[in-house]
């Protein structure tokens, strides 16, 4: 028998009443126990359910096990790994420094966990995106509620088959469904919501958290440009494109959305795209296992109806542009002369459309860039440091990669995120860990301070001390 909405709304709320009853234990978990719970993420999806979700990806939308192994897999055990190593000194109180003016004091920061907390993934990268927030939301001690996407339904009902093994439900439960459900979440009392979607949905999200001035952390979408410019290595940066727009059918945050080539290489770089899409997935793109499919009619469609939109104004496809929305089969298509006003050039393509943009001087690309929203990524190829320093100091985006693209994700190292339309706040590594933490500034006296000696009343000699204190301190 199905549940009613009513029903589901009470379950959830029974759900989130037991782990608000559970934040305190989770909250003073010893390092030791929270290493353990990561391991055993680590365990199940190393081993345990790696078959079961390639399995479900290539379900979902046809995702080969080796792009799964390196885009979901990997990208969750690199996670962990890095967490096991790292989570004694992001745990560890740190001391800071006191100015001289409060002599006999001293101060650190103490890393406490936000608490109940609320994560709501996208469908593109269902366990990656699901699972990258959930290990940092662990490791800093908090409960969570999971919500995954609802057009991977294949990946989604194995995270909490997967999620129900692993973990009692009153620190980590999943709870399907789509815009209903979320809705439901969204109303609850969170301490702290990560989502990852949309920066229409994002809105929603914010929105519904200032209700309960619940924090958040928005990992949205967006345009992120590419360059190529007159010094690049146009076969080297040819590749690099191909590799980082079509892998899960350009269905990647990160994409490049569109790349901008320097007149004097277009023609290389066009016919160096064609050859790496031919070696990297053959003629037959449809039946090619090694290339994703699109993951429902309505983004199949939408695809289509940006591409039909470009051809009206003038583009030209000069590679691929076939598609099947029975196979939800899309081809890497490579467009050129798309004017600025077509849909292709105005929206996320979140799909397997490469618009290739000729330019002449450089600030023609720098221009539209800044007349767009703030981007997610920004991509440059070129051998010329200065034009690299001139893009940067003159442009603003989530993060960049120079003479490569999507592989700042991977360094857990740098943090990873948007900066308004394309989010806020960030993740990966000890920035998602802190995500998660509240940073508890703790000032300690240790033996009477200077301080007392400005307290009133302000005698002629205080006021002295008080204008000595501003010049000095
Ligand atoms: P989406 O915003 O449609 O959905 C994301 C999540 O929000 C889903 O779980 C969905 O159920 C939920 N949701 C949808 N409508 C809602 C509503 N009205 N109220 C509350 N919740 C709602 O995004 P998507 O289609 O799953 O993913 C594509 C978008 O996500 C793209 O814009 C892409 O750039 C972005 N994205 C960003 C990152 C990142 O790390 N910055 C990663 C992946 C995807």
């Amino acid at each position: 028998m199905k549940s009613t909405d009513n029903e589901k709304a009470v379950s959830h709320t029974s759900i989130f009443e037991k782990q608000l009853l559970h934040k305190k234990i989770v909250a003073q978990s010893t390092l030791k126990q929270r290493k353990a719970k990561l391991k055993k993420l680590l365990g199940a999806i190393e081993i345990t359910y790696r078959k079961e979700i390639q399995k479900a990806l290539f379900d979902d939308f046809g995702k080969s096990p080796a792009e799964v192994d390196l885009s979901e897999i990997y990208a969750v055990t690199g996670e962990i790994k890095y967490a096991l190593r790292n989570l004694k000194y992001w745990m560890r109180d740190q001391a800071v420094s006191t100015k001289l003016a409060f002599i006999g004091s001293s101060s650190k920061i103490k890393y406490e966990p936000k608490g109940n907390v609320l994560i709501i993934a996208p469908w593109n990268f269902p366990i990656n995106l699901s699972i990258c927030p959930l290990i940092s939301a662990i490791a800093a001690g908090n409960t969570v509620i999971l919500k995954p996407s609802e057009h991977t339904v294949h990946a989604s009902a194995l995270i909490k088959r997967m999620l129900n093994d692993l973990f009692e439900e009153a620190e980590v439960a999943v709870i399907e469904g789509g815009i209903d459900v979320s809705t439901g979440l969204l109303k609850l009392p969170f301490n702290h919501i990560f989502f990852t979607g949309s920066p229409e949905i994002g809105k929603i999200v914010m929105r519904a958290a200032a209700e309960n001035l619940a924090s958040v952390t928005l990992e949205l979408g967006g345009k992120s440009p590419t360059i190529v410019d007159e010094t690049a290595d146009v076969a080297a940066a040819a590749k690099k494109i191909m590799w980082g727009k079509f892998l899960n059918a350009g269905q990647i945050c990160i994409a490049p959305d569109y790349v901008s080539v320097h007149r004097s290489q277009v023609n290389a770089f066009i016919a160096a795209s064609k050859k790496t899409l031919l070696d990297f997935f053959g003629e037959d793109t449809a039946n090619s296992l090694d290339y994703t499919k699109i993951v429902n009619d309505q983004h199949h469609l939408r695809l289509n109806s940006y591409l039909e939109d470009a051809k009206s104004k003038g583009a030209k496809i000069v590679h691929g542009g076939a598609s099947d929305l029975t196979t939800h089969s899309f081809e890497p298509t490579l467009v050129t002369e798309v004017t600025a006003d077509t849909d292709l050039m105005q929206k996320e393509i979140f799909g397997p459309i490469l618009p290739i943009i000729v330019f002449e001087d450089i600030h023609e690309v720098i221009d539209t860039i800044n007349s767009k929203e703030k981007p997610l990524a920004l991509y440059i190829y070129s051998s010329s440091q200065k034009k690299i320093n001139h893009i940067l100091k003159n442009t603003s985006s989530g993060g960049v990669c120079i003479n490569n693209n999507d592989l700042h994700f991977y360094n857990h190292e740098l943090p990873f995120g948007g900066i308004n339309n394309s989010g806020m706040g960030n993740s990966h590594g000890k920035f998602g860990f802190m995500a998660f933490s509240n940073e508890r500034g703790i000032y300690r006296q240790h033996i009477p301070g200077a301080v007392e000696w400005l307290m009133p009343p302000y005698s002629q000699l205080k006021q002295k001390l008080i204008n000595l204190t501003i010049k000095w301190f």
